[in-house]
């Protein structure tokens, strides 16, 4: 046997070895992968299940005695108050996170969740450097309250509708990788969520018992889907998209102008009377010319709401003068009002 056949003899037997080995260690890397990912957040789901069943056995005094009568308790360790708990809603993800300052991985090994799982698809929980989040996902939009007393903190999940006088829902088109239209470095999903900011500074500052819900303030890309779930499962009286408009080709051109979409299959003809509504703000306070309502049932948002809804083309990104206009935070701060006056009208919420 010569050196050559021999080096080709132990270049095969190696490659062959390496093809054994290579798919076990992707697997290995993938399980380190996911160790470091998951990071010990665990389910609390089957304890919240197990509570429930255990709870079903009691007779209603003692059952009293565990939930004062609400739906989920708590039980703090010594160290901890009710003023190191905090609630954050994400209405969008129907996903409520409570943050528990002072509390580590075995939190729920020492003081079990009791409640019921009403609207709850799934807990899981999570601890570094002992701030414990627990993650709480609802089946539809629900607010949450707590009380505290004693060493316990119970919380209640309740439709938006008890607590406010209307319930309005906010969005503003486009976001994340998705610009929507893009004219002169300026990016339709930036004019969308700057109008929607200036019209939640409205309604952060009004004294009306409305309760108002973004699918996004940020430049994220929520799905259609959650978009309109968000009105439809809160049940809004009002759903509000803002986008811009720009001509079918996407060149520069002459056309300009304000123009609402509404969902025509509405038979109660809500959702005209609102994009006639915001329609005519926007003209009287933009001075822009009217494109008219418009049927807009082959867009998802507007076919698939369940709520009267208007999605809002404030202007033309394709239109040059426009454009300036609406990269303008004044302008964008009038469209806005336009839009709340509209709404506020709408809701004969004056
Ligand atoms: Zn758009």
């Amino acid at each position: 046997m010569g050196v050559a056949t021999l080096i080709i003899l132990v270049v095969a037997i190696s490659l062959s070895f390496l093809l054994i080995y290579v798919p076990n260690m992707h697997i290995i890397a993938l399980q380190i992968e996911d160790n470091r990912l998951t990071g010990g957040r665990v389910s609390v789901m089957d304890m919240l299940r197990n509570s429930e069943a255990a709870l079903d056995d009691e007779d209603a005094a003692t059952r009293q005695n565990i939930l004062k009568g609400h739906q989920l308790r708590l039980t703090l360790p010594q160290n901890v108050t009710a003023a190191g708990v905090s609630i954050e809603n994400k209405y969008v993800d129907k996903t409520i996170f409570i943050t528990i300052n002072g509390i580590g991985k075995d939190y729920f090994d020492n003081y079990p969740m009791r409640g019921s799982c009403n609207n709850i698809v799934d807990v899981t929980y999570d601890s570094e450097n002992l701030v414990g989040v627990i993650e709480i996902e609802m089946d539809t939009v629900l607010e949450v309250s707590m009380v505290s007393e004693g060493e316990n903190i119970y919380f209640d999940f309740v439709d938006p509708h008890d607590i406010y006088d209307y319930v309005v829902v906010v969005d503003a088109g486009h976001g994340g990788n998705v610009p929507g239209a893009t004219k002169m470095g300026i990016n339709e999903k930036d004019l969308n969520l700057d109008i929607v900011l200036e019209l939640k500074k409205l309604f952060d500052r009004n004294d009306k018992n409305i309760g108002v819900y973004y699918t996004r303030t940020d430049d994220c890309n929520p799905t259609f889907a959650s978009r309109v779930n968000l009105a439809n499962d809160s049940n809004a009286d009002v759903f509000i998209s803002v986008h811009n408009n720009s001509t079918a080709s996407g060149r520069m051109s002459s056309i300009n102008g304000t123009e609402v979409m509404y969902r025509g299959s509405d038979e109660t003809d809500e959702s005209k009377r609102l994009a006639e509504l915001c329609l005519n703000h926007l003209l009287d306070d933009l001075g822009t010319k009217s494109k008219g309502t418009v049927v807009g049932d082959e867009v998802y948002i507007i076919r698939t709401s369940e709520v009267p809804v208007a999605l809002v083309e404030v202007g033309f990104m394709t239109n040059q003068r426009e454009l300036e206009n609406l990269d303008d935070p004044e302008y964008q701060a009038k469209a806005a009002q336009s839009i709340y006056d509209a709404i506020i009208e709408y809701l004969g919420a004056e």
